[in-house]
């Protein structure tokens, strides 16, 4: 980590970035560019005056307004931090106050919807080139952020065709140099792997903590207590934050239905199994799907520690 995510760059890479959106997100991304030195002057944006009030005082960027386009003003990069359903609103707001020349881009968990939503509103002397940082926790708001946060994750960035490739290969550098892989692909690619990888798993989180919330025969305090049985791991994801996911349920609709559809119809399988008793079927399954998880180990993705690295007890995960 040291050689990826090490001192300072001797020159910045910008002279001016703007964040609009500072939340575990964007203001991960002005720690980061302070600490890596990318860029000569931070820009924060956000619309609440309360964020922009903590953001000055915890001192994580240069200047904060609370208006965009006053934000955005003379930066060779802005980047858009916002939940999805706002990005599109403020590359329309901004649009004519972006610096000719200048790199415009989003952290959004969507792409086709983004692209859709933003690209007819920019003078096409703006280069857009979306992004997504596959890297986040379950809390929001500027003090959630870190540093590190984007160290070997991934980010994908999905460059509209005809794109400059200097200025791709410059938001390349930027992401490399807060310590992520990049790699690029189409919008509509990105949000196929996205729904079966993130999407519809959160979607089971929620379901499942709703439906234990909503079970008579089994208390509250039971379902609370023997947590650790499997439940717990869910409700860390189903903890994510509302808006963000509403916005990304409705602007990755197509992919998102196409998975359930995939999902439902194993699912149905694996209840047939266990109503048949097919104890084989279920072995063979189980033995795949652990094979999936060592190789995100190997990869570096997650933790090998068991529980992930909790302290363990006694009665820890059955
Ligand atoms: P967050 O912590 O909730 O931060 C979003 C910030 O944007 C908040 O401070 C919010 O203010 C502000 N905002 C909302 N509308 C705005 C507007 N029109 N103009 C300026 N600021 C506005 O969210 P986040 O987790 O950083 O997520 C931000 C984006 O990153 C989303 O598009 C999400 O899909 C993407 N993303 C998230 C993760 C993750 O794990 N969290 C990972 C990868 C990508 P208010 O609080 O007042 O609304």
């Amino acid at each position: 980590m040291a050689d990826r995510f090490g001192s300072p760059l001797p020159q910045p890479l910008f002279d001016r970035l703007t964040i609009v959106g500072v939340g575990l997100i964007g203001s991960s991304l002005l720690r980061a560019a302070r600490q890596r030195n990318l860029a000569a002057r931070l820009v924060a944006v956000d619309a609440s005056e309360a964020v922009c009030a903590r953001v000055r005082e915890i001192g994580i960027a240069d200047e904060v307004t609370s208006d965009a386009c006053e934000g955005v003003r003379g930066a060779d990069l802005v980047i858009l931090c916002t939940p999805v359903a706002a990005i599109e609103i403020v590359a329309r707001d901004v649009a004519q106050h972006l610096a000719p020349g200048s790199i415009l881009s989003d952290v959004g968990s969507v792409k086709g919807a983004v692209v859709a939503g933003v690209q007819p509103h920019l003078p096409a002397t703006v280069h857009f080139i979306p992004a997504h940082p596959v890297a986040g926790t379950e809390y929001s708001g500027p003090d959630s952020g870190f540093s590190t946060l984007f160290v070997d994750r991934w980010c994908i960035l999905t460059p509209p065709e005809g794109t400059d490739a200097k200025a791709v290969e410059k938001l390349q550098t930027f992401w490399s140099e807060v310590g992520s892989n990049v790699e690029i692909m189409t919008p509509a690619h990105h949000d196929l792997v996205l729904a079966i990888t993130s999407h519809v798993p959160h979607l089971i989180a929620y379901n499942i903590v709703g439906t234990a919330a909503d079970l008579e025969e089994v208390t509250q305090s039971e379902v609370i207590k023997f947590s650790a049985g499997g439940f717990r791991d869910f409700t860390r994801i189903a903890a994510s934050d509302p808006t963000m996911w509403r916005d990304i349920f409705l602007n990755n609709r197509d992919a998102v239905l196409e998975m359930l559809g995939r999902f439902n119809e194993d699912l149905a399988a694996l209840q047939r199994m266990i109503r048949w008793g097919d104890g084989q079927g279920l072995f063979d399954l189980f033995t795949r799907t652990r094979a999936i998880r060592r190789s995100i180990i190997a990869q570096g993705q997650e933790t090998p520690a068991p529980d992930f690295g909790r302290r363990s007890t006694p009665s820890s995960d059955q």
